[in-house]
């Protein structure tokens, strides 16, 4: 695991401007929030971070490295989508083994590796089935555990509960939560939802328009007139 750091970091597409010089420090086994309106540059500055998107300007430290020209798998950092991004055609046990596909493991570490992470999921018991045979909290689980399995420097979730309904979704902020206490891990998650916001975050970072507006503990931003 691992600290993130922001210094600067602008993002323009053409001629507009996404992300306005953002400075954020996020430390080793800290979860934070990014919570603001849709277009506010939440997503964008995720990407920054998992790769995915060029950087403008500024720049972006995993631990004491600079990262700006890295490729993704270099940077070992883990994005989960709010589609899951899980393979319909294969099993629980082979979704989670393909986080590992480049990796040197012996085909036996990969399993000890798989049945673990299914284990810490508990998915041990639905490691032979397809997503088709999941419930939508499971499928969320196996997308965790394939982006868990290469024992990631930090977890980046973009959305990833709007698509269920308002029951898995308590769920599995819960399950998140818990597994957040459990790893240690230095989660950044970006979401539209204030509640989920509060009930989630170390610490939340308010975006408007492309810049932080706020940033604090949920009860210190709650109190704050
Ligand atoms: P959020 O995740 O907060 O909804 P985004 O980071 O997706 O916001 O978008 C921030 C801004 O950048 C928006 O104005 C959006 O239209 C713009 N934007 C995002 N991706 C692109 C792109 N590929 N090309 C041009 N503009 C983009
Ligand atoms: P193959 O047997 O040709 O390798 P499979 O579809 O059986 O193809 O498995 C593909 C990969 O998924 C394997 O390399 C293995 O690591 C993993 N795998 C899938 N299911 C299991 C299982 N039940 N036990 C161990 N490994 C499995």
């Amino acid at each position: 695991m691992a600290s993130i750091t922001l210094d600067k970091i602008v993002k323009t597409y053409g001629a507009s401007t996404a992300v306005h010089g953002i400075d954020l420090q996020i430390a080793d086994g800290e979860f934070v929030v990014l919570v603001g309106p849709s277009g506010c540059g939440k997503s964008t500055t995720l990407r920054m971070i998992a790769g995915l998107e060029s950087i403008s300007g500024g720049t972006l430290k995993i631990g004491a490295r600079v990262v700006n020209q890295m490729e993704p798998k270099q940077r070992n950092i883990a994005m989960v989508f709010q589609n899951y991004a899980i393979y319909p055609h294969m099993t629980v046990h082979q979704n989670i083994g393909f986080g590992l596909y480049t990796s040197k493991l012996s085909r036996a570490e990969k399993d000890a590796r798989v049945q673990e992470v299914g284990r810490i999921l508990g998915l041990s018991h639905l490691l032979e089935r397809r997503p088709a045979a999941l419930s939508g909290g499971q499928r969320q689980r196996v997308a965790i555990g394939r982006a868990m399995v290469r024992d990631p420097q930090a977890f980046l979730f973009d959305e990833p509960l709007s698509n269920l309904d308002a029951q898995l979704r308590g769920q599995m902020r819960l399950e998140i939560k818990q597994l957040h206490q459990r790893l240690g891990s230095t989660i950044v998650f970006v979401t539209h939802d204030q509640v989920e916001a509060m009930s989630m975050a170390d610490r939340i970072v308010v975006m408007r328009e492309g810049r932080i507006l706020q940033v604090g503990a949920p009860m210190e931003l709650y109190n704050r007139p």
